[in-house]
């Protein structure tokens, strides 16, 4: 077992750097220390960032109901992330080998440019109410258009708190939607409050707003109201991040940096005008946004439907992410939906989310989700220049090879080292690496598999 906590927070200023040299090939108690001594971590949130006390079972019994235990997933930290020139060490919680290592690997040759920029939205979020019943849709609409004010002033009494923190209701809109098929003929009707919700990702505040509306909405069209809940396609929260890296920075695998960078701008092409293959460029894009949101307690069933649905806004789904050459440059550009907090749902709750929001050291919603929008770019960076040159699956399979290894049973240095054997082997397969085993002496076996 690693030794966590065990490195007291020296005095010593370590000057800020995601660039950590050589990280990967530290021992985990290292590992630990460095990012210990880095971020200035306590005892306490140093064995949180190990997992020994991430989440203690009574706390996570006051999360979820039925609750028998917690379950854990690997925590990795991404390195070289510069947004907005401020340096980042981003906690990203995940069970896929090679996204932590690609968004590491990506980040670093973003540098190469300046890193990534970035910007972010308000926390604009839009709660809806479906309104039935109401007569003529026209009508309905400028009676609801007419009395925004109340409804405005309505919607805010149920949270006054949110008002004097600059949120709240800001504004209505009503749309009215043509029916489906089937044997109603009624349009939707639907209104939207448009709500600022701060530093919260705000489902429970907007839901409440929303069905505090609700009997005033009837009153004025004299409908009916159906549902009331937020939208968690918040369109209106975006985060957008961009690197240009220098095309000549991007040479590898014995390949100049033009023929890389056509390959990459080849992908971006064939995900603009093509669903089945912008759903994979966009599930690249989502291993590195959803393993930080599930690091830092964010709702990434939320970011996933509002991801894939502005994906689809004009009809056809779409890459979240688009590279092209400008000049020498290679510029890439990614624009998404990012509904976080900094406070509500588990976030104050999960003493491992507190931990990794120390060591990512962003303070706002704001700077979470322009982080989070560049490491999107990043993973898919890495994806889309293996993809347009030699492939991923020699990078991948060497890191999935550890997976391997470790089915077939081996433990300690003799993962790594099966591991490496599977991939000289050229078949990294777990019959193989029982094969490999299998032909080993018994005390070999007995070391391999940690049995002796
Ligand atoms: P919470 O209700 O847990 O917390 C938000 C509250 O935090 C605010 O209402 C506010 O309450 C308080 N707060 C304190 N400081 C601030 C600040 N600076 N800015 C804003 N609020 C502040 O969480 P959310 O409303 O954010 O809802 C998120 C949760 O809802 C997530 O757990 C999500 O999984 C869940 N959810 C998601 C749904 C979806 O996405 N479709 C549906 C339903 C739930 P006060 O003003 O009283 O201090």
């Amino acid at each position: 077992m690693a030794e966590r906590g065990v490195v007291p927070v020296d005095q010593v200023i370590t000057p800020w750097t995601s660039r950590l040299s050589g990280f990967h090939k530290l021992p985990v108690a290292e590992r630990i220390a460095q990012v210990v001594r880095l971020c200035r971590l306590t005892p306490e949130e140093a064995s949180r960032l190990g997992g020994e006390d991430a989440l203690s079972l009574e706390i996570a019994n006051q999360m979820i109901e039925n609750a028998v235990g917690t379950f854990q997933l690997p925590l990795g930290l991404g390195l070289n992330m510069q947004v907005n020139g401020r340096d980042y060490i981003v906690p990203m919680a995940v069970e896929e080998p090679s996204v932590v290592a690609a968004v590491t690997f990506a980040a670093k040759i973003a540098r190469e440019g300046g890193g990534f920029t970035a910007e972010a939205d308000d926390a604009l979020m839009i709660g809806q109410v479906q309104v039935t019943k109401y007569g003529d849709p026209t009508e309905a609409t400028q009676k609801l258009l007419a009395h925004r004010d109340e409804l405005l002033a309505l919607a805010n009494s149920f949270h006054p708190t949110m008002v004097k923190r600059g949120g709240g209701a800001k504004d209505i809109e009503v749309r009215v939607l043509p029916a489906p098929e089937g044997p109603q003929s009624e349009p939707l009707l639907v209104l939207h409050l448009i709500i600022d919700t701060q530093e919260a990702m705000g489902a429970n505040l907007i839901n409440t707003m929303a069905e505090g509306v609700a009997p005033m909405v009837e009153q004025i069209t004299g409908g009916r109201v159906y549902l009331r809940i937020l939208s968690n396609l918040c369109d209106r929260r975006l985060a957008r991040a961009t690197c240009r890296i220098p095309v000549t920075a991007l040479a590898d695998f014995d390949l100049p940096g033009d023929q890389i960078a056509e390959g990459i701008v080849q992908a971006s092409r064939f995900a603009s005008a093509d669903p089945y293959r912008a759903a994979t460029h966009n599930k690249g894009v989502m291993n590195g946004v959803d393993a930080v949101a599930i690091a830092l307690g964010q709702d990434w069933r939320a970011i996933e439907a509002g991801a894939h649905a502005f994906a689809s806004r004009d009809g056809q789904y779409r890459p979240l992410s688009t590279w092209k050459i400008e000049g020498e440059e290679l510029v890439g550009r990614i624009e998404l939906p990012l509904a976080l907090g900094t406070v509500g749902g588990p976030i104050k709750v999960h003493p491992g989310v507190q931990a990794n929001l120390q060591v990512l050291k962003a303070t706002t919603t704001r700077e979470l989700a322009m982080v989070m929008a560049a490491v999107g770019l990043a993973q898919n960076l890495a994806a889309v220049r293996a993809l347009g040159s030699i492939g991923i699956q020699k990078g991948h399979m060497a890191l999935h090879a550890r997976c391997v290894a470790v089915t077939a049973g081996a433990r300690g240095p003799w993962v790594e080292k099966l591991a490496n054997l599977l991939v000289k082997a050229g078949h990294v397969k777990v019959d193989k690496a029982r094969e490999i085993l299998s032909s080993l002496s018994q005390e070999e076996l007995a070391a391999a598999t940690g049995t002796g």
